[in-house]
């Protein structure tokens, strides 16, 4: 059936809701010190865990309503069996869906992606926090930088470019390694994404003191490495984006936060792997949309419900607020 977009989102702010991230699982073979140092709380039953059938029809009906960019994301969303499955499914919204992503730890990826690429998916962001392999072995908990480092060059060779590496700069840890991060996008033609370390640990770690802000991080390439804003409209994009001012290859991308909020362009929402929808990485609040789902509600009553939801996105977030209170589930819950 050929289904027109009928209406696009809107939350109660005129934000266009064009983003949508979807969790395929909460389950991790990382533990990753700022995500979810002390492993997974139990698993909650499949039963409870949308099906790819379900994923398919709430991302089809998502895409109806002028989502434009789907990213898969976890837990480590390759660790779900019927990953490539989803991909196809989801594929098959292009072109109304223009971008299909997938946000990896990069441990699967020797060997498997391509089969992503042959399923349809567009791109990958690998996560990448040290160039070293004991520091890398300290933050993420497992002893595979090699691994991991064929995993980029995996996918490569697949296709699935352009290639982000994400990397979550935390003070005492990986700082000292920003511009090293920044040769490394040069030798090897990536867009590198530092992140600020935000308040989603389920270890109740972070403090202010942690957080290396995206000025410092710029200022730390920029000592050697020249860079020069790209001239792309911002629009909804998380990173402020540069280039190398030596035309090198490369791109450099600095998404703070924590320093310099970005939420007024905000066009993102996300489902999690049991099937809530989350209109900000820090909401209190979750909606059923799993249970929508399975009411038995028509696809006209599912979407009057999606619109009710998006019209309660928050118009910010609260980091930086006294009374700021951490989301109750990490960030390998929500899709990071
Ligand atoms: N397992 C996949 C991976 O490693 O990329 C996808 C899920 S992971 C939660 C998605 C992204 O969230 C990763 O790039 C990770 O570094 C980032 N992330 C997790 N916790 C974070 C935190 N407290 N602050 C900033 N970024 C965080």
């Amino acid at each position: 059936m050929k289904i027109e977009v009928t209406d696009l989102l809107k939350d109660s702010f005129g934000r266009a809701i064009r983003d949508l991230r979807v969790s395929l699982t909460d389950r991790c073979n990382f533990r990753c010190f700022y995500c979810l140092p002390h492993g997974e709380p139990p698993i909650a039953p499949k039963s409870e865990m949308l099906s790819y059938e379900e994923i398919e029809y709430a991302c089809d009906i998502f895409v109806s309503l002028g989502i434009e960019k789907i990213r898969l994301t976890g837990g480590e969303p390759m660790m779900r069996r019927d990953i490539e499955t989803i991909i196809r499914k989801l594929s098959a919204l292009k072109p109304r869906l223009h971008d299909l992503a997938l946000t990896t730890n990069g441990y699967f990826l020797p060997g498997r992606a391509a089969e992503l690429k042959a399923a349809g998916l567009d791109r990958v962001t690998i996560s990448l926090d040290s160039l070293k392999r004991g520091v890398f072995k300290e933050m993420t908990g497992v002893d595979v930088l090699e691994r991991v480092l064929e995993g980029i060059q995996a996918a490569k060779h697949a296709g699935l470019t352009p290639i982000k590496i994400n990397a979550v700069i935390v003070r005492g840890h990986n700082d000292e390694e920003v511009a090293d991060f920044a040769a490394f996008a040069r030798e090897h033609d990536l867009q590198m994404r530092f992140i600020e370390f935000m308040p989603l640990d389920s270890g109740h770690e972070w403090s202010r003191e942690m957080v290396v802000s995206g000025r410092e991080m710029r200022q730390r390439i920029e000592e050697r490495f020249p860079l020069v804003p790209l001239k792309v409209p911002r629009g909804s994009e998380t990173s402020s984006r540069y280039r190398f001012a030596d035309n090198a290859r490369g791109e450099i991308g600095i998404i703070a936060p924590v320093t310099e909020p970005f939420c007024g362009a905000c066009s993102r929402i996300r489902l999690t792997a049991d099937g809530q929808i989350r209109t900000c990485l820090f909401s209190t609040v979750e909606h059923s949309l799993r249970d929508c789902l399975r009411s038995g509600a028509t696809r006209a009553e599912i979407i009057e419900y999606i619109e009710s939801v998006v019209m309660k996105k928050e118009p910010r977030h609260y980091i930086n607020d006294p009374n700021f209170a951490q989301p109750a589930r990490t960030m390998s819950f929500i899709g990071g």
